[in-house]
């Protein structure tokens, strides 16, 4: 599934930038921090993929990468890095908003969420924009290595509880670690799946 090339296609900062919705696409999203450049390199195999959108001032981009030409994935910008002003914080929600309202062909949103920490008020607002917009996602944990063996179960648990009753979640929830390459192929199948629906 990840053979072949991972083109970087282009970022997006406004609506008018978005590419053609051509192709099933695939989107990571996550507070700024959560492991997200890692899980998404870890996924590809490729150490490069994500960097493009790692610099915290440029928070407002999606950027779009092509892999193997099979499917889109789509790099959402971090959400909750304190320096960014007011504004540009508005930029972005307007952005996101009206990106995921018309995304035809966008099959998932794989929202990270930092086992250590579970899901913050931002994560919930964020999970309440998806719902309201009818896109389907999924809770992937990040730094599973990082939690003791027994504090895995529960923290699944709560957060599965948690989305229980959201409309558009999806309702396994992956444990992942890029440190360990724990859930990845897991996480690989759960794309194979949505390609071949
Ligand atoms: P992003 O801001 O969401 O793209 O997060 P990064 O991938 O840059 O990772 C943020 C921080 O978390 C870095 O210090 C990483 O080393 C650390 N990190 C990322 N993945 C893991 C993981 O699987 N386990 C642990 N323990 N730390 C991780």
């Amino acid at each position: 599934l990840f053979a072949g090339a991972a083109d970087f296609l282009r970022p997006a900062s406004t609506l008018a930038e978005l590419p053609p919705m051509d192709g099933v696409e695939i989107a990571f999203a996550g507070r700024s921090n959560v492991g997200k450049s890692s899980l998404v390199n870890a996924l590809t195999g490729r150490n490069t993929l994500a960097r493009t959108s790692h610099t915290p001032g440029r928070t407002q981009q999606l950027n779009f990468f092509s892999i193997g030409g099979r499917f889109t994935l789509v790099d959402m910008p971090g959400y909750g890095y304190a320096a960014v002003e007011k504004a540009k914080v508005a930029a972005w929600t307007d952005l996101i908003h009206n990106y995921l309202k018309g995304r035809a062909n966008l099959a998932r949103v794989f929202v990270l969420i930092d086992s250590r920490h579970g899901l913050k008020a931002i994560d919930t607002d964020v999970l309440d924009g998806l719902d309201k917009a009818a896109v389907s996602y999924q809770v992937v944990l990040t730094k599973g290595d990082a939690l003791k063996k027994g504090e895995v179960e529960a923290r699944i648990r709560g957060i599965q509880a948690a989305i229980a009753k959201r409309p558009a979640a999806y309702p396994e929830v992956l444990l992942t670690s890029s440190r360990d390459d724990q859930g990845i192929a897991e996480l690989r199948t759960s794309i194979a799946r949505l390609l071949a629906e």
